[in-house]
């Protein structure tokens, strides 16, 4: 196995080092989280780099990157702004802009693509409603056929980037009696009429990144909106998730060494009892453990990112690295906050962010339980679910 990067590859993380030693300064980021500001400018300097189409084809106007590429740029702007990283590398690009290379007609694709890849509009996918959280099959939205168009009722929740976004992908029961073969998802353009969307207020974390309530009311929609079949709605939605679970293990590898360098680099200045704190050994096991828990991390996206890119089937790979980068991430956060002692506990150090973030990676794409249960499955061959 060949653990050495292209000269592609080094290049693009070098890109993307310096364009987060350029702009995401410490100020910039302090600014946006407390004023819960969506970084739209931004944005905007990340598509002019290729950073909002990673792995959209050329033809659509994306980067043409691979998966691994992918990963190594989530690594850096996740390890820098999980916020970021989550607006742009997780939703806009995994979430959004793949099952649309993979699904989409040829007619979405010309007319979304080109503009998504260069970040003029962007995207959000709905799933998750009010009373459907891990059970992601017993959908509430109802879409029905009325001529030509669909008509589209119900309440989506927790949806990442929904007030920022200029076509929503909303998951749909076009038939209950089908179950999981009457699921669709299905396009809905902002300013269609009966659709309206609210930021949910007094997150624990995420501040720059909308997440939203998403209410559905008669809205009407082409029937040509579908995004790859009816009845395979759930696939479709789930590719988007799969490249999510990647991304999310990549971008928490990113805060988990962040929590790493801050805190050696905090041990080492501060003293206490005439020494610096990073000379008692109860300190350097903890910042131990955040390297061991990096380099594990990063392998796991790694190794999924190559697979991805053979093209190989990878669920259990996915939930593996997703389990335990998200959770590491958690580890790492919470003994940087002890390292830094009481000024750990506010925004001067990037630390208390990077806290405050990692409980929400430990819950969408999947909760821990969820993942567990996957893996239980996958080894048993005993579903918990059903
Ligand atoms: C910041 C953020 C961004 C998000 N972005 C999006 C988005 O863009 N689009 C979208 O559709 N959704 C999004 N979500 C929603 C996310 O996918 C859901 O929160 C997640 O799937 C869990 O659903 P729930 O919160 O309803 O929890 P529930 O499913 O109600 O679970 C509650 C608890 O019960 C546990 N549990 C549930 N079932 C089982 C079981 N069978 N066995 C053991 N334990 C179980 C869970 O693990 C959890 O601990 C986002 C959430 C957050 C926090």
């Amino acid at each position: 196995m060949d653990f050495e990067l292209t000269k592609q590859q080094e290049m693009v993380r070098k890109v993307t080092r310096d364009f987060i030693q350029r702009e995401l300064t410490p100020e910039v980021i302090r600014e946006h989280e407390r004023a819960h500001k969506y970084p739209a400018a931004i944005i905007k300097k990340m598509a002019a780099l290729g950073l909002t189409s990673t792995t959209a084809p050329r033809e659509y106007g994306g980067a043409g990157m691979d998966w691994v590429t992918h990963g190594l740029i989530c690594e850096e702007i996740g390890g820098a702004w999980f916020s970021l990283s989550l607006i742009v590398n997780l939703v806009h690009v995994a979430l959004v802009q793949m099952p649309l290379v993979y699904f989409g007609t040829d007619e979405q694709k010309q007319k979304y693509l080109p503009r998504l890849a260069k970040a003029e509009i962007t995207g959000c996918v709905c799933a998750v409603e009010p009373n459907v959280g891990s059970d992601a099959l017993s959908v509430e939205t109802k879409a029905e056929l009325d001529g030509d168009s669909w008509v589209i009722s119900g309440a989506k929740t927790w949806i990442t980037n929904a007030s920022s976004a200029d076509i929503l992908m909303v998951l749909c029961q076009t038939d209950k009696s089908k179950g999981l073969r009457g699921l669709a998802l299905i396009l809905v353009e902002k300013g269609t009429p009966g659709l309206s969307v609210k930021d949910i207020e007094g997150k624990t974390g995420l501040h720059a990144c909308p997440t939203c309530e998403v209410k559905l009311q008669d809205v009407r929609v082409p029937k040509d909106n579908v995004i790859g079949q009816v009845g395979r709605g759930f696939q479709t939605t789930v590719s988007g998730i799969a490249n999510v679970r990647y991304s999310l293990s990549a971008a928490c590898t990113g805060i988990i060494q962040a929590c790493a360098d801050a805190s050696a680099k905090y041990a080492k200045e501060r003293s206490q009892f005439g020494k610096p704190i990073g000379s008692f050994q109860l300190v350097q096991e903890m910042i131990a453990n955040m390297l061991v828990d990096a380099e594990a991390s990063r392998l796991l996206y790694l190794r999924l990112g190559y697979l991805k890119d053979k093209g190989l089937p990878c669920e259990r790979e996915a939930s593996i690295a997703k389990l335990f980068s998200t959770e590491a991430a958690l580890r790492a956060s919470t003994n940087a906050i002890k390292i830094h002692g009481a000024y750990g506990y506010c925004d001067e150090f990037p630390v208390e962010r990077h806290f405050r973030d990692v409980m929400g990676p430990t819950i969408f794409g999947g909760t821990s339980e969820i993942h567990r249960l996957i893996l239980g499955r996958d080894a048993l061959g005993l579903d918990a679910f059903r």
